[in-house]
């Protein structure tokens, strides 16, 4: 696969996430009054604003340092469960890009497998517990399989988007084991989980602004 992406593209991911998160914040709060305690979109907001802001004034260089202050600033932004553990899934991603400057499509598949088993570390959640793990574990597969077809980019970052977006729709049964949601037990399947539905912008995100 010839095509790659530079700091610029990346970049532009992280920014188109932030928007996204924020054009959806009322959305991913609605469905955490559901299940949780009301917060995943102002929580996700909040740390994504900071995000673009520390970009704006440190213009990082290489995509490691990008993913570095994304997932620091998620770190020390956003109480709940969402900061942790998306701030570990950015920390994931820059080390293990290194000091590349151009990543190609089997580059940014490592990565979103880096960040997946980061977020499985620290949450020690295992697929089917209704969390983000259950669109972002079925989009790295998808990405990982297109990738090793020798899919252009733009086919192999869609394949991951539909992948999420199956995965998310299958979080409406389940019975949430994990976070806040589990502690409604039962009464958590008939609704969507909020952080499969931000994870899946995320991977929307990527589709858009890296191929
Ligand atoms: P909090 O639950 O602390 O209020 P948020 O509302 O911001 O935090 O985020 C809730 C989302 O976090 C859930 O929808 C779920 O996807 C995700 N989540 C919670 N706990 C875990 C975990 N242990 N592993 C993976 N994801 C989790
Ligand atoms: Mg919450």
């Amino acid at each position: 696969m010839a095509d790659t992406v530079d700091i610029a593209a990346l970049d532009a991911w992280i920014r188109e996430f932030a928007r996204l998160i924020a054009e959806h914040k009322e959305m991913l709060t609605e469905l955490d009054s559901a299940i949780g305690d009301a917060d995943h979109g102002i929580n996700m907001d909040r740390g994504m604003s900071a995000v673009v802001s520390t970009l704006e004034s440190e213009r990082p260089g290489r995509p490691n340092q990008l993913f570095q202050r994304t997932g620091m600033t998620l770190v020390s932004t956003v109480g709940g469960a969402s900061g942790p553990l998306y701030g570990t899934a950015f920390l994931r991603m820059s080390t293990t890009v290194g000091d590349a400057e151009q990543l190609d499509g089997n580059d940014l598949a490592k990565m979103l497998r880096a960040a997946h088993d980061g977020v499985v570390q620290r949450g020690k959640a295992s697929p089917g517990d209704k969390t983000m793990l259950d669109a972002l574990g079925p989009a790295v597969e998808a990405l990982e399989s297109a990738v090793a077809d020798g899919q252009p980019l733009a086919e192999a970052l869609d394949a991951a988007v539909r992948a999420a977006e199956e995965g998310r729709a299958k979080t409406i049964p389940m019975v949430a084991r994990k976070g806040r949601a589990s502690y409604l037990g039962e009464r958590s399947a008939g609704h969507q989980d909020p952080g499969a539905t931000s994870v899946t912008l995320l991977l929307a995100a990527a589709a858009r602004s890296l191929a």
